[in-house]
């Protein structure tokens, strides 16, 4: 799974949906929380986050399967965010 951690400003993003937004900032929209997301490059590019691999991986099989939307062309990926500070991933792993 690609890692992305690499972002633009100078900030130390402690929650994934603003370093999502950081990270993709052409993104039509964000949705969700967590460090597994999944990206969607069809036309505007969307990205829903999880917190575990597990349903990131199901939602990823499901737009695959049944396309993102209007102009689906497949795009479809899923990626690890990977924040600077590591307390968010302490976080997280309560959750899943
Ligand atoms: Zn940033
Ligand atoms: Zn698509």
């Amino acid at each position: 799974m690609k890692v992305y951690r690499d972002h633009r400003c100078g900030r130390q993003h402690r929650a994934w949906p603003a370093l999502a937004r950081c990270i993709f900032r052409g993104a039509g929209w964000i949705a969700g929380d967590g460090p597994f997301a999944v990206v969607s490059g069809c036309g505007v590019t969307s990205v829903t986050l999880h917190h575990d691999a597990a349903t990131a991986a199901r939602s990823l099989a499901t737009i695959d399967a049944t396309g993102c939307g209007g102009r689906c062309v497949r795009h479809h990926d899923l990626v690890r965010l990977d924040l600077d500070d590591g307390t968010a991933h302490e976080m997280c792993e309560g959750v899943a």
